[in-house]
């Protein structure tokens, strides 16, 4: 028996691998997708729906809100979150609005629990280095800080080269702070970001201010950082 292309099973407009059974609404269209595929999207948009209220309640300095709008979030869709995306998420959020808080010692246990969920990609290895560093170094702690930010480095994947400089900064304030040069071993990773944002190397120079040059150039390339000019220096002497 043959069947009409009507007859056949269409695929998720998402996966592309299983049937197309819900229909699910996007900002300019509706497309069918998968009941799996389903479940993953409710999970997302609990968060990103409610994302600038939580927003504007960590701006207002009403934290323990935050805090609370993202736990009721999880619980409401723990039972969706199969691939954990919404709890790595939420981690992510807790661990940066206790640091903002000036919360550190809570802080340091949120970054542990979403390093227990484990990462997706480098990208996410290196944000969650980055937040525990700089929670690290305000509660004290700089030379442990300096070694989040060497074993979040010493994790690389070419994908996500561009988001290097997350950590490449701190690794020279650190280092600054406890006195000591940057590891060489790191230029490699400078000159691939260098490269990859078509950013020549300033030659010559030390490590440390090749670093924070190329980071001087990068940004003054993005409008968005165009009123915060030493911002990063002053923020540096904590
Ligand atoms: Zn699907």
């Amino acid at each position: 028996m043959t069947h009409s292309p009507a007859e056949e099973p269409k695929l998720c407009w998402l996966c592309g691998k299983n049937e197309a059974t819900e229909p699910y609404a996007l900002s300019k269209q509706t497309e069918m997708i998968c009941a799996t595929c389903l479940e993953r999207r409710r999970a997302r948009d609990a968060l990103e729906d409610r994302l600038i209220y939580i927003t504007n309640l960590e701006y207002d300095r009403r934290y323990d809100a935050a805090l609370a709008c993202l736990d009721e979030i999880l619980e409401a869709n723990r039972h969706r979150d199969h691939d954990l995306w919404l709890a790595r998420s939420i981690a992510m959020l807790r661990s940066s609005i206790l640091f903002n808080a000036g919360r550190y010692a809570e802080a340091e246990k949120a970054c542990e629990a979403w390093a227990q969920l484990g990462f997706r990609n480098i990208h996410d290895r290196w944000m969650h280095a980055f937040e525990k560093a700089q929670t690290l170094n305000a509660l004290g702690r700089p030379r442990e800080a300096l070694a989040v930010v060497e074993d979040g480095l010493g994790h690389q994947d070419p994908r996500y080269i561009e988001a290097a400089m997350l950590l490449l900064t701190p690794l020279v304030r650190l280092s600054k702070k406890l006195g000591q040069p940057v590891d060489p071993k790191w230029r490699g990773l400078a000159e691939a970001w260098a490269r990859h944002h078509e950013i020549d190397m300033p030659v010559g120079d030390s490590l440390e201010k090749t670093i924070l040059e190329l980071q001087k150039i990068y940004r003054a390339r993005k409008p968005e950082f165009a009123n915060d000019e030493g911002a990063e220096d002053e923020a540096d002497e904590t």
